[in-house]
């Protein structure tokens, strides 16, 4: 009889997100009248900028006859694949244009890349952490070791004894906390795992918002990095594509373990399993990485930037401890009153209609702790803020 994948019985079910959405539900159902504010969502508000509406449709009219395309190169477009490795080489990270590897987005590569490694090793997941990395270990039966973090370091931790792992999962600017690696601890980091043997699948979805100079946008940025990591990226938070999907992945060549090359072992990976990414998304994509479209996707980088001082504002005047909001577009904070996070939140929903995220749903040790998003209106993020004065002040 065919046996299941027993491992999926582990997993844990969401039930935190599910009840919140229930929750929320009921509140707008019984209260109709209300003006809900969500800060809970970690999808875009704004539109795609115009510099990729016009490749999008140009591309349209290429596959209309003009310049047809059929199936597209598995590991991406060769002007896509180029365009994101010199964007890359910008930031002073010496990625050729085949280390570059195309993606339709970042949760896709996250579970995707753990093809390339044993189910005997095991995974490192700094918590709070972004609940994907843990699922997609536990779906595959992999050991899953959990580095706790807090406010006490920044939530950001330093490699230990206990640290010790196959893969270590590092996000940096971070989901849900919004802090950010330095270069000095992201060295640290990266010498860990080359002296362990360790890969590290750095997660960078959340590059563009980085604005302080010391502060890497790639792990390729730092030495040694090269034979020890993977990236892993998207355009979803960078540009508005989480409903168009389109990611990269970086794997240099000089990865190597047990003998064998991580970058071949991906190509041989995607030949197999993909017949790539759209032809039209791909050239979607291509524009964010023109002078144009760079200059656009900042404009809308900047009203969730701005969404973001404004929240942290409002948490300053109220004497509330939090990180992030600087290079990231979350905030995270510490619940007033020594509230649980749940209990905030039930709190904040009724008193205040505002709508964010426990951080107790993104690990044990986010208890205590709650995540705002700055990816809503600047209307609905400044009645929060005047809100959340009215309330806790
Ligand atoms: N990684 C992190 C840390 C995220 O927060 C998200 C989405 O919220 C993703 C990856 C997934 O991005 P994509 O839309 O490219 O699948």
């Amino acid at each position: 009889m065919l046996k299941p994948n027993a491992h999926y019985a582990e997993l844990k079910d969401s039930y935190l997100f599910y009840n919140i959405s229930q929750k929320v539900k009921a509140y707008a159902e019984a209260h109709p009248g209300a003006r809900l504010l969500r800060l809970g969502i970690g999808d875009v508000s704004l539109p795609l900028c115009g510099a990729v509406i016009k490749a999008l449709h140009e591309a349209v009219e290429d596959q209309a006859g003009r310049d047809f395309h059929g199936y597209m190169p598995e590991c991406g477009a060769p002007f896509l694949r180029k365009a994101v490795a010199e964007h890359y080489r910008r930031h002073g990270a010496m990625i050729s244009d085949d280390e570059v590897f195309i993606s339709s987005g970042a949760s896709d590569e996250l579970g995707d890349i753990l093809d390339l490694f044993d189910r005997e090793s095991t995974a490192l997941v700094m918590e709070p952490a972004y609940p994907a990395y843990v699922d997609a270990n536990v779906m595959a039966g992999r050991k899953i070791i959990r580095l706790r973090s807090g406010i006490e370091n920044g939530f950001l931790p330093s490699p230990c004894g206990d640290a010790k792992a196959d893969l270590i999962y590092i996000c940096s600017p971070n989901n849900p906390t919004g802090s950010v690696f330095d270069r000095a601890a992201l060295r640290k980091w990266v010498d860990f795992a080359n002296e362990n043997g360790s890969v590290i699948l750095f997660d960078a979805a959340y590059e563009a918002f980085i604005e302080d100079p010391g502060v890497p946008h790639s792990i390729f940025e730092l030495e040694g990095a090269q034979t020890c990591a993977i990236e892993i990226c998207s355009l979803s938070k960078t540009a508005g594509f989480t409903g168009t999907r389109l990611g990269y992945t970086v794997i240099p060549k000089l990865l190597v373990r047990g003998g064998m090359c991580l970058d071949d072992m991906w190509v041989r990976n995607r030949t197999t399993k993909t017949n790539g990414v759209s032809y039209i998304i791909q050239k979607g994509g291509a524009a964010v990485f023109t002078g144009e479209g760079q200059k656009q996707i900042k404009e809308n980088i900047g009203v969730y930037k701005q969404n973001a001082r404004v929240l942290m504002n409002a948490l300053n005047k109220l004497g509330i401890r939090y990180c992030g909001g600087r290079n990231a577009p979350y905030v995270w904070l510490e619940c007033p009153g020594g509230m649980k996070s749940r209990e905030f939140f039930d709190f904040l929903l009724e008193k205040a209609q505002i709508i964010g995220t426990p951080g107790s749903g993104f690990g044990e040790c986010g208890e205590g702790f709650f995540r705002f998003s700055c990816f809503g209106s600047p209307e609905d993020t400044e009645e929060a803020a005047d809100r959340l004065l009215r309330l806790l002040r």
